[in-house]
């Protein structure tokens, strides 16, 4: 068992990097196959210590909590099985790491779809402890956009995870609210454009 509690170190890159982290899913919306990189990204990053029997067979829709997230994901879906290769860049940062992902979403063989996700640019910061899987928590969450990583404040602003301690007072706070992923309005405009323009581009 490979995976299971590996601890943050936060001191230098991890060998990750620059590992592609793989998962497809069958007709079903079903699990069907993840690779090691998914399994250590979700401890990672999520502190999800999952073995593989905990993975495989179940809906993604078990991993993806936020209803506009689940709406991209299954218009994505759909156009992945209607022939559609998508492609798109996402934030999805570490304590002390920004990082640039890119996803591309494809069929692979005639039932599945494979979700594929790459490095695209990293850059080392000072840690911040809001996005450590390992930090304790309050009851009252943050809402954090899943494309950008950006996160919203009372007043409806989407602003910088750095930002968001500062004007929250959180740099000395024992305990940190919980973050909860959703998506900003500016992502998910630009996702939906995403998804229509993969219509184009087949089209012709
Ligand atoms: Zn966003």
């Amino acid at each position: 068992m490979p995976v299971m509690h590996k601890r943050q170190r936060g001191t230098h890159k991890t060998m990750l990097e620059d590992a592609t982290i793989v998962y497809r899913v069958n007709s079903q919306d079903e699990i069907t196959y993840v690779n090691e990189a998914w399994l250590q990204f979700a401890a990672r990053n999520h502190g999800l210590h999952l073995l593989l029997d905990d993975v495989l067979q179940r809906p993604l829709w078990d991993f993806i909590t936020d209803l506009t997230t689940r709406q991209i994901y299954r218009n994505a879906l759909r156009k992945a099985r209607a022939g559609r290769s998508i492609r798109f860049h996402f934030r999805c940062d570490a304590p002390d790491l920004r990082r640039l992902l890119e996803m591309h979403i494809a069929m692979v063989d005639r039932d599945d779809v494979e979700f594929r996700t790459r490095l695209v640019d990293a850059e080392q910061r000072p840690p911040v402890p809001l996005l450590s899987p390992l930090a304790p928590r309050t009851d009252d969450p943050l809402k954090i956009c899943g494309w950008c990583m950006k996160v919203a404040l009372e007043d409806g602003a989407w602003v910088e995870v750095e930002e968001a301690v500062e004007q929250l007072r959180l740099f000395d706070a024992v305990m940190l609210p919980p973050l909860s992923h959703g998506i900003c309005e500016p992502c998910y405009r630009n996702m939906c454009e995403t998804l229509e323009e993969e219509d184009v581009d087949s089209e012709t």
